[in-house]
Order: structure tokens, then sequence, then C-alpha cells
């Protein structure tokens, strides 16, 4: 499943990125990423992918919160910028297929919230 392979690399990340905190957290509470609506995800399969690979890692039991990015284009004919059809790369404003993708492609952990040993 494509979902499974992406959140292999998130996972990776999130224990790289968590890793290099310091000083070292306690506990992983919070992880988002950022998904391009290009990359066709269901939320539900990766929330459930990034449960089954967390299990025994660090980020066990965290939560993962997925910010969409829409598809947006700009058309190199009469330079409208917007949110396409996807999958159609036309242009709303003079119909050209001659546009350029801005946004959609996205796929990156944003930021991670961790917790701290209060009682230090
Ligand atoms: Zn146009």
């Amino acid at each position: 499943m494509h979902e499974f392979s992406i959140c292999t690399n998130i996972v990776e990340s999130v224990i790289a990125e968590y890793e290099k905190i310091e000083p070292g957290p306690v506990r992983l509470l919070k992880v988002r990423v950022v998904v391009g609506k290009l990359h066709q995800i269901v939320p539900e399969t990766l929330l459930s992918a990034y449960e089954v690979l967390t299990k025994g890692t660090i980020a066990e039991n965290s939560q993962m919160e997925i910010e969409f990015v829409d598809v947006c284009c700009q058309c190199n004919k009469c330079l409208w910028e917007g949110e396409i059809d996807y999958p159609f790369f036309i242009c709303k404003e003079c119909g050209s297929g001659d546009i350029a993708l801005i946004h959609g492609k996205e796929l990156y952990l944003k930021n991670l919230e961790v917790e701290y040993d209060e009682t230090g």
C-alpha cells in the first residue's frame, strides 16, 4: 500500500528528529505532517499505518496530525494562479494545459510535540 511506504519514511524521520532534540524529552506526543493532495493519501489509512509502524518505537502511542495542501498551479499563458480540479491540469481562466505546479507535492514532517520530565 502507498500509505505504508510513505509512512515508513515519515516514521524514520520522526525517530531521527526526536533523537536530535536536546535535552532529551521523555515522550513524543504529537507529530504533524504536511501532505500535498497530489499524493492522494487516504488519511485513515495513513493514520492506521502510523499506528502499526510506530509499534515498539519511541513514537508508539503518539498522535499524527495531517495537514493537507491543495493542488495549486500557475498558468504559463495567462498567469492565472489557483487550485485546479486534480487530476486535470488545466487553467481555470483560459483553459490552457500549459500550467506549472506550485503546491500539492509537499510531503514532510512539520514538527514534533514532545513532553519533558517536569519533575526534572
Ligand atoms: Zn491560463
